[in-house]
């Protein structure tokens, strides 16, 4: 029998898949034809264990034919496309500004190989992309105001170059569980919620950002602007899946655990109950699209079983995933969100203190939080995404969606700009700073902490 599954469900079959299921699998691609595209149909379907269904979707998006679902490649749109579809079949609302796509564009720059010394080098450039959105409607008899929103991004690096941790490579980089494996556990919750949408009381949205590895743009671009009627300030809280495929002697960060006073407590009893080792902690910055909501005011928590050797290489790949612990982390992920959409009282938001690391590489921290998708119009400067009311910029009264465009006497286009500018700052200091603020300029005196 000719299959042409992923190396990982070779090895499956080999190691001990029964014969019946082979023989459902073969039936699956005489009736479907085309392989990979097969099983992706299929394992919305009749996949007898969440398990394999796991697996199924991850190989599927971490399949050589998506091209390691590289910014703007073919691989990329199918793989968006996918998920379109599989949040019908799953019946999930539309719930983008085009059925269920939240189309966006955003303002890169691709480096310059021969300036690589030169943070000015390369070319800023617009590239188009989208979010794809989904929603379960509160479906229980006493439901309460807000939202809860499920995320995974589901692009990676494509052939490698910026981001790979073999840049010299050019291969598929198949982000199996950069993100596959995020992307599949959204998919779960999304099944088993639907079924239990009689115990949600907020509605529920399922959002798979592009663009993650290109700096946060899909979730930055939608923190700003949500689709389908959402409005951040009704976001009670924001859950990232964000590398849930490694999962190794049960152990589980969640991280973003002090953006919020309760979430220990109320995460860790189903941690127990899951008979999963999680460590709860971290503020509600870090790398991946949680980043976005928490530095819009929601309280945040990111799922992650940790990093590996073949993190942003061409080796991760699907036959290292462990779909069990997938699907129990996205399990995980379902009572969390039940939970917390039945809370009464808000979660008490957590600022994050200011970052140690931060002050190491500057001497003068400014205090806020750049939004690296830049102005939705592409006009140059630094669109500020948050602002830490007792830093510097707090103080001299900055505030998220300004746009610095001088410091000093420079002027900022770009982030690369600002660094260079801090760079410079010494402790103490005070400098004339010009945002752009409702199209009028203004002018902020803003001292630096000693
Ligand atoms: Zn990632």
């Amino acid at each position: 029998m000719e299959f042409s599954l992923t190396s990982a469900a070779a090895r499956n079959v080999r190691t001990g898949l029964t014969w019946s299921l082979l023989a459902a699998f073969a039936a699956i691609f005489v009736l479907v034809g085309v392989p990979g595209e097969a099983i992706a149909q299929s394992s919305t379907g009749a996949v007898s264990s969440a398990a394999e269904q796991y697996q199924a979707d991850v190989a599927w998006l971490a399949d050589d034919a998506r091209e390691g679902r590289g910014l703007e490649s073919p691989g990329l749109e199918k793989s968006g496309n996918w998920m379109a579809k599989q949040f019908e079949v799953i019946g999930l609302e539309p719930a983008g500004d085009d059925g269920y796509r939240d189309s966006f564009t955003a303002q890169i720059m691709i480096p310059d190989p021969d300036q690589a010394d030169n943070p000015h080098g390369g070319e800023r450039r617009e590239v188009e992309a989208f979010n794809v959105v989904g929603r379960i409607p509160a479906g229980a008899a006493n439901p309460l105001p807000g939202a809860i929103v499920v995320g995974a991004h589901y692009d990676h690096l494509g052939m490698g170059g910026q981001g790979s941790l073999e840049p010299d490579v050019a291969e598929i980089h198949n982000g199996a569980d950069d993100n596959a494996s995020g992307t599949a556990a959204l998919l779960a919750v999304a099944r088993e919620l639907v079924g239990r949408r009689d115990e949600l009381r907020r509605d529920v949205w399922f959002v798979a950002f592009s663009l993650e590895e290109k700096g946060l743009l899909g979730s930055s671009t939608f923190a700003r602007e949500p689709t389908g009627g959402l409005e951040m300030d009704s976001v009670f809280a924001m859950l990232n899946m964000d590398m849930v495929g490694r999962l190794t002697d049960d152990k589980l960060q969640v991280l973003g655990g002090g953006s919020a006073e309760e979430w220990v407590e109320l995460v860790t009893p189903l941690c127990e109950a899951a008979m999963l080792q999680c460590t709860i902690a971290g503020d509600g910055f870090g790398s991946s699209d949680q980043s976005s909501f928490f530095a819009a005011g929601v309280p945040v928590l990111h799922f992650f079983t940790g990093t590996h050797s073949e993190y942003h290489k061409p080796s991760d790949d699907a036959d290292l995933i462990n779909a069990e612990g997938g699907v129990r982390v996205a399990g995980l992920v379902s009572e969390v969100t039940v939970l917390t959409a039945g809370r009464e009282t808000p979660l008490t938001y957590v600022e994050a203190k200011e970052r140690q690391s931060q002050r190491m590489s500057f001497k003068v921290t400014l205090g806020i939080v750049p939004d690296y998708a830049g102005p939705s119009d592409g006009a140059p400067g630094l669109l500020l995404s948050g602002v830490r009311p007792e830093g510097p910029a707090g103080k001299a009264g900055l505030e998220r969606g300004d746009i610095i465009v001088g410091m000093g006497d420079k002027e900022i286009s770009s982030i690369e700009d600002y660094m260079m500018v801090l760079a410079e700052t010494e402790p103490g200091s005070t400098m004339p700073v010009t945002v752009v603020r409702n199209d009028e300029r203004v002018v902020l005196e803003v001292t630096f902490d000693d």
